[in-house]
């Protein structure tokens, strides 16, 4: 069996003295384990599309906000780590990726924003401004915390994931609000937030608002970079046979 590649979207070039293209190590690792060869794709190439070619499966990871001018949303003091060189990157990049049909795509957090605004959809620039405090997705200033989601029976991630409830790593202040044309709400948190999309006009493209990066140990989440490597078999194998 052919390894696939799998291409990760880097964070926004970051630091003063020696800037630099980072990812948390929870994305490469989770892909290895899961028997795919990860490669990181920093969003300074001149043609984003190009490297579409050379990878097998895409996630799209977490990291700092979308512009808001991006869905027409307002500027928010909590805003944080914009960068239009990222934004327009994985904009450029995500859209030719869900032209490609056999090229499965994994949006995580950030990820999945990402998805939503690319496909017209709009975010809540700060979810405590309206859904309050009662499920928390971030405790102030910026550290992680656990809530239930609850997924949609009829969902590919419930039949990923064996279950309906799901006890979820959550670090993010923003979150989904007018939906993208075409996807699907298939997990929400208790207050409501929309928490996993899917988007069936693709084979296979998924989005969690949650980290399962974070949680090697835990073999639930594990089965969600399992479905990916696996999705992105096919691809791999037949550019084997070329
Ligand atoms: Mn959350």
């Amino acid at each position: 069996m052919v390894a696939p590649v799998i291409g990760i979207t880097s964070y926004a070039r970051d630091g003063q003295e020696l800037p630099c293209f980072s990812l948390p190590v929870g994305y490469v690792d989770c892909i290895v384990a899961a028997g795919g060869d990860p490669v990181i794709l920093p969003p300074a190439m001149a043609e984003p599309v190009r490297v579409l070619d050379s990878i097998d499966g895409l996630v799209l990871s977490g990291g700092g906000d979308v512009a808001p001018a991006a869905y027409g949303g307002d500027h928010h003091e909590t805003i944080y780590a914009v960068s239009e060189e990222r934004d327009q990157f994985e904009f450029q990049l995500l859209r030719a990726a869900l032209q490609r049909k056999d090229l499965p795509i994994l949006c995580i957090c950030r990820g999945l924003q990402v998805l939503n605004v690319v496909l017209g959809g709009s975010l809540h620039e700060h979810l405590p401004d309206v859904l309050g405090e009662a499920v928390p997705h971030r405790i102030p200033p910026r550290q992680t915390c656990r809530h239930q989601v609850r997924l949609d029976p009829t969902s590919r991630l419930a039949e990923i994931f064996r279950s309906l409830e799901l006890e979820v790593l959550s670090w993010h202040h923003q979150g989904v609000e007018r939906l993208g044309e075409g996807l699907r709400a298939v997990g929400w948190a208790e207050d409501g937030l929309i928490e996993a999309v899917e988007y069936r006009s693709h084979f296979w493209c998924l989005g969690v608002q949650w980290h399962p990066e974070m949680e090697q140990q835990d073999q639930r989440q594990h089965r969600l970079f399992s479905a990916l490597v696996k999705a992105a078999q096919g691809r791999a194998g037949r550019k084997n046979d070329r």
